[in-house]
């Protein structure tokens, strides 16, 4: 299949619009990570998502609208809490799960009995599903397993020959993927940390709480609240080990592993202006939000450099650090040194 590179102009956004209509896909830019788009009213479409990634069937989708007044007709029951939370952070990086409506198909829920629902603010994103006049069904655009893309360069690498168009609009605002709360329930949970942060979602509905899945990884045979926590996620080829402390004392421990480890190919993912000796070094940024940003990018850099293992540095510094632990963990399967 020829893959058409499109921009962020008013065709090149009727013409995707008419391709999701019609039951195809198209990758398009978000504002935390590119997502890989079909009508989610369109059963074969979202088959056709799970194909593109090599995504398992029982891990459902996010819905995606461009307006609030779709909402009614996706889901039902909306608490009160649900509705804080929907006029404090839609539309946002957050997504919101309810009890869904009969209009959704089983092939988006994975069986389930309730729906993912997000309200992207991203300017091409929002104007895509309106083109398209559907709620679209998307899980972020890489191969299954694959960190997700922050950049059009990502989809292109993961998704070239697999569907008919990507959307390029440059790099993504934040990074990583949207937080997730489960508000089907009378208390609010956070599954997936991401730029909204635990602090704002409690500033709002104070008794929610943090779904502890979220930095540990599954005991065998564990059922988990959300199917996405039991897949491996964001796996760089390299081997990555997270070392967590002071920037002082996380130098002096990756100074000694990369002595250890001369015969191989070393990278470290700082954020600090450390110095290592011998390594391939990328720098995430000083604060946790751009270390959010620009951790996906690093990861696929350190293997198109062909680095063997990666070092990450990292210090919990605000309120981005959930969401940063709870991808940085899960990419280096939860090898972690605390120092
Ligand atoms: P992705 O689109 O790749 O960011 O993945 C979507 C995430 O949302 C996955 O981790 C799913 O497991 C999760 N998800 C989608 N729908 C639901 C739902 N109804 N209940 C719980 N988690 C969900
Ligand atoms: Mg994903």
């Amino acid at each position: 299949m020829e893959t058409k590179i499109l921009g962020t102009d008013k065709e090149s956004i009727e013409l995707a619009g008419r391709i999701l209509a019609q039951g195809g896909l198209v990758a398009f830019p978000t504002e935390t990570v590119y997502g890989l788009g079909g009508s989610a009213f369109n059963p074969e479409s979202v088959r056709n998502i799970y194909e593109a990634k090599g995504r398992p069937s029982d891990n459902p989708l996010i819905v995606h609208i461009a307006a609030l007044d779709t909402l009614p007709e996706l889901a039902e029951d909306i608490s009160d809490k649900a509705k804080a939370l929907i006029h404090a952070f839609m539309p946002g990086p957050f997504t919101i799960i309810l009890k869904k409506s009969g209009l959704i198909p089983d092939e988006v829920t994975a069986g389930m009995d309730t729906v993912a629902i997000r309200f992207p603010v991203n300017e091409t994103a929002q104007k895509l599903i309106k083109a398209a006049g559907v709620p679209i069904a998307a899980p972020s655009a890489n191969l299954s397993g694959k960190p997700s893309p922050t950049r059009a360069k990502h989809v292109i690498d993961d998704m070239t020959g697999r569907i008919p168009a990507i959307i390029d609009g440059g790099g993504c605002a934040v990074g990583v993927e949207s937080t997730i709360v489960d508000a089907s329930e009378e208390i609010p949970v956070l599954l997936r940390p991401g730029g909204i942060t635990y602090e704002m979602i409690a500033d709002v509905v104070p008794d929610a709480v943090i779904d502890p899945h979220i930095l540990q990884s599954l005991t065998d045979g564990e059922k988990p609240p959300c199917p996405g926590m039991k897949y491996k996620h964001y796996s760089p080829d390299a081997e990555v080990t997270v070392i967590e402390g002071s920037m002082k004392a996380v130098k002096e421990e990756i100074d000694k592993k990369l002595k250890e480890n001369a015969d191989k190919i070393c990278g470290v993912l700082t954020m600090s202006d450390n110095a290592y000796d011998s390594a391939v070094i990328l720098h995430g940024g000083m604060t946790n939000k751009e270390y959010a940003k620009n951790l996906f990018d690093c990861l696929r850099k350190f293997d198109e450099l062909g680095v063997e293992i990666v070092y990450a540095e990292f210090e919990n510094r605000d309120g981005y650090g959930l969401a940063i632990k709870n991808r940085l963990y899960k990419s280096a399967a939860h090898r972690v040194i605390y120092v």
